[in-house]
């Protein structure tokens, strides 16, 4: 028996994948958008067009993964806090965005950059203040 929160997570991973190939990157091989052509070189030769041939599949790909993510289990893993106002936020929702920062750090004599990820509703995004040592990204 899979936990509810795996099956979320496993869904989430899904969506993520779909919305990148959706944004332009397509994970099909065949296609011209495929996000490792560049890796291929000379022998890749795409016979399908993203615009026509993937969109309509991602699409309806998309929607399929999102009605499993609106059952009612897997609402207590989508909805978060909004740092700003404290409402709820549903992450997975037009509303929600995440405001990040970095700052230069040192790790093992490297000189590496720390990440932070504050989640906010769109609305509350211009209210977030950047941390003192952090550069907004
Ligand atoms: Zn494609
Ligand atoms: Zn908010």
């Amino acid at each position: 028996m899979t936990k509810a929160v795996d099956e979320y997570y496993l869904l989430k991973g899904k969506l993520e994948e779909i919305t990148w190939a959706l944004e332009g990157s397509c994970n099909d091989i065949d296609c011209d958008r495929y996000m490792y052509k560049e890796l291929l070189k000379k022998k890749y030769k795409p016979v399908l067009e993203h615009h026509f041939s993937c969109l309509s599949s991602l699409k309806r790909e998309k929607e399929a993964v999102m009605r499993l993510l609106s059952m009612k289990k897997f609402k207590k893993f989508r909805h978060k806090l909004c740092t700003i106002c404290k409402k709820k936020i549903d992450t997975l929702g037009e509303d929600y965005t995440i405001v990040s920062f970095t700052r230069p750090s040192e790790f093992k004599g490297q000189k590496v950059y720390q990440y932070k990820g504050i989640s906010v509703h769109k609305k509350c995004k211009r209210k977030v203040l950047t941390p003192e040592g952090w550069e907004k990204t």
